[in-house]
């Protein structure tokens, strides 16, 4: 260290050994003079400032600072100051050193008598670090309130001592009302990720202390109520972390790390469900399905295309397609793929035949696309599998069944035609030969055309109620016009051939020719008419001849009377025995004469039908017969009677005539004379039944003629017509009348006459 060149009082040598002691400081201290002149300096000073001690005593500041006047003028100026005020001062300033380099420094300075002495301490790198610090903290600050993520800053008691913008954002809570509050879970309704209430426990920050391991990725939902509609949830992502200082091991404090990831939640939820539903509907599909590798291996195959295939999904997933397909089509689909994958085509559409593991044969309608990747490279092919098997089969069926029924068609007797819109549009060989007209010539033709003009519309009632379903056909009698002209006379039934849906398709008719019959029908009518009018004539005739004759005939009886009682004793025996005659002939005849026309009378001059209780007629009749009933000793009989639709007097004189029969053809033994009636379907049937001679069967018909009876006048009195006005009633009332009898097996049995009556309003009618 360089001596001071100044004198050396006891100060001066007190500073001499300053300058020894303060020689080894590594701190760079100086001396100046009073008047600003550097006296000495010390070895870390010459360092600093890379300047020889020797060269640089006696100079002053400016001399340090020749390129930064302001410095050394800072410099000066704090020492003027100092003077001023002797003692100490000490300031902060940066400085620049003569090689160019920029320090911080602090000068303590202090004065003794004669001058000052300054100590620099240089601080470059404290403040430098300060400096580096405050900017990060900045960064980080801005860093941390830029972020997406919401952060919470806890002190060691879990109570919120810091957030950032993300985090009030996120949280839909201002900053203050987190501030010195535990979280926001405490805030607001939470639930954990199963969806249960979020307890103060299940907190993340609590599993952090509790665990002592900071937590990621635990997901909180906040349950949000907007608009009144609770269950939307907003989704969040936690973290959280330990705070600790550097050199300490124990924690002050916690941070936790929030995102929103409701959206990607949601996202996730719709990719699961839309797996699900895909893969739902590729398990469920009611085709088969596969997804089949570039190297035509099967790499997915749903249940449904196992079963078309016949093989378990183990040993399909072994398979390629070219091994089961049906050696006739072996190469169908590789005949396409180069088109589809060359994008000429989007689809392979096709239909092939397999062979399934029991090698029966299955045919199948074939769709396949190929997946491509963004760059439109192949990934893998889709293939979609539909078992047309029975379907195929159904069609030859069909076309066998259509086969055979246009066999049936064409060769059915009848006539059979479809119809359109009332015209023929499909007509069968023998409907040509009906109608006399060729297929062409029918086919387009209405079938009103070819109608008979009088029976046109005879059919529209009944085809409308088939059309609105209230029959299911109907049938008719019609007449056509043939080709030739001819009337034809038809048997048609038509009924309507509607699709699934019930919309109506076309009509079907089925003719068959009844001309023939129907001309023997009108034949058989125009002798009905003709005998009726014949009938009725001949019965006018009856009745006029019968009711004239008897005028003649009163004058021969009534004259013959009056020849017998005048001329009685002049006639002889002989002419006595004629006169006679000739009387018995003519009460014989009158006889005759008046049942004939009571007989006539039956069918010209019968009463309406009206309800008769069938016992008040049977009791008029007993009662016409009472004198006979009482000479004969006979017991007659009868059960309870129906009511019955008839000519009440007819009935009365059918009753009359057939008891008065019973009793006269009674036998030795007393007559017992029983009247019955019994219930049939349609009708009531009666019995008079005797114990008299009774009738050999031979005669069963012949009795119930005009004028035939069994027996001479002598041994049975009558004229044989009371069986033929019987059996007139009964006819004209619609019944029946027979008799049975078995005089030869059961002898004293004698007969049943039955008849019957309509139960309806029936018989001939209101005029009868
Ligand atoms: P008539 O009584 O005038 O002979 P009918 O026409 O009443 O005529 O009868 C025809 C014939 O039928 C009778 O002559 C008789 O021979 C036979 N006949 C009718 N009723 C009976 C009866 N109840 N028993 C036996 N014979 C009968």
């Amino acid at each position: 260290m360089a001596r001071p060149t100044v004198k050396k009082p006891v100060e001066t040598l007190a500073l001499e050994e300053a300058f020894e002691l303060l020689e080894g400081l590594p701190v760079p201290v100086f001396f100046k003079s009073r008047d600003g002149r550097y006296l000495g300096v010390n070895k870390a000073w010459e360092e600093m400032f890379g300047l020889a001690r020797a060269a640089f005593v006696g100079k002053q500041v400016r001399d340090l600072y020749p390129q930064n006047p302001e410095i050394a003028e800072l410099h000066a100026l704090k020492d003027r100051e100092l003077w001023q005020r002797p003692g100490s001062q000490s300031y902060e300033t940066p400085i620049v050193t003569p090689d160019g380099r920029r320090r911080d420094t602090i000068y303590y300075k202090a004065t003794f008598p004669g001058g000052l002495v300054g100590v620099i301490v240089d601080v470059t790198a404290r403040t430098r670090a300060q400096a580096a610090l405050r900017e990060s903290e900045e960064r980080f600050r801005s860093v941390v309130d830029s972020a997406n993520e919401g952060m919470l800053v806890y002190d060691r008691n879990l109570t919120v001592i810091a957030g950032n913008r993300a985090a009030e954002r996120i949280i839909g809570l201002p900053l203050a009302a987190l501030i010195g509050r535990p979280g926001f879970t405490s805030q607001l309704p939470c639930i954990r990720e199963d969806g249960q209430p979020l307890t103060p426990a299940d907190r993340p920050t609590r599993i952090t202390l509790r665990t002592s391991r900071p937590q990621s990725g635990v997901r909180i939902g906040i349950l949000r109520k907007e608009g009144g509609a609770s269950g939307a949830v907003q989704w969040l992502s936690v973290n959280t972390a330990f705070l600790r200082r550097l050199d300490e091991t124990e924690h002050y404090g916690l941070v936790s790390t929030i995102t929103d990831v409701t959206a990607q939640r949601d996202a996730e939820e719709r990719l699961r469900e839309s797996e699900a539903r895909f893969r739902r509907t590729f398990e469920l599909a009611g085709s088969g399905m596969a997804h089949i590798g570039l190297d035509r291996r099967f790499i997915r195959v749903n249940r449904r295309l196992c079963e078309i295939l016949g093989y378990p999904e183990d040993e399909l997933l072994r398979l390629t397609g070219r091994q089961i397909s049906h050696p006739d089509d072996l190469d169908v689909i590789n005949d396409q793929r180069p088109a589809l994958y060359a994008g000429k085509i989007d689809a392979v559409r096709l239909e092939k035949r397999y062979l399934r593991k029991d090698r029966s044969t299955v045919w199948v309608k074939f769709t396949m696309t190929v997946e491509r990747d963004a760059a439109g490279a192949p990934l893998y092919e889709i293939a979609v599998y539909d078992d047309i098997t029975a379907q195929l089969d159904a069609q030859q069926r069909l076309r066998e069944s259509e086969a055979r029924f246009r066999q049936t068609f064409e060769l059915a007797a009848s006539g059979i035609c479809h119809v359109v819109d009332g015209r023929f549009v499909k007509v069968n060989k023998a409907l040509c030969e009906i109608l006399g007209y060729s297929e062409e010539q029918l086919l387009g033709k209405t079938v009103k055309e070819v109608s008979h003009p009088e029976d046109r519309d005879v059919t529209d009632a009944g085809r409308m109620r088939i059309r609105k379903g209230e029959l299911d056909s109907a049938r008719f009698e019609k007449r056509y016009i043939r080709a030739d002209g001819a009337v034809v006379w038809a048997d048609l039934a038509i009924a309507l051939v509607r699709d699934p849906a019930g919309a109506p398709l076309y009509e079907v008719a089925i003719f068959d020719d009844i001309t023939e019959r129907k001309q023997q029908e009108a034949a058989l009518r125009a002798a009905h008419e003709e005998l009726k009018r014949s009938n009725a004539e001949l019965e006018q005739f009856a009745y006029v001849a019968s009711h004239d004759l008897q005028e003649p005939l009163r004058m021969v009886a009534s004259y013959t009377q009056l020849l017998g009682r005048r001329y009685e004793e002049k006639f002889d025996k002989d002419a006595r025995e004629f006169m006679s005659y000739i009387v018995d002939g003519a009460s014989r005849m009158k006889q005759l004469i008046e049942d004939l026309l009571a007989y006539s009378r039956v069918g010209t001059k019968g009463h309406d039908f009206q309800p008769v209780a069938a016992e008040g007629a049977l009791r008029r009749g007993l009662f016409n017969l009472r004198a006979a009933i009482e000479e004969a000793g006979a017991a007659v009989t009868f059960d309870s009677l129906p009511t019955v639709h008839a000519d009440e007097a007819q009935l009365a004189q059918l009753f009359q005539n057939l008891v008065g029969n019973a009793l006269k053809f009674r036998s030795a033994s007393v007559p017992r004379i029983h009247v019955q009636a019994s219930e049939r379907e349609h009708e009531w049937q009666f019995e008079v039944r005797d114990n008299g001679i009774g009738i050999e069967p031979q005669y069963f018909e012949r009795i119930f003629m005009v004028f035939q009876r069994l027996h001479n006048k002598g041994e049975y009195p009558g004229t044989g017509i009371g069986l033929a006005i019987c059996k007139k009633v009964v006819e004209r009332h619609g019944g029946r009348i027979w008799v049975e009898s078995r005089p030869a097996q059961v002898p004293n049995q004698g007969s049943s006459f039955y008849f019957t009556l309509p139960r309806h309003k029936g018989g001939e009618g209101a005029n009868g």
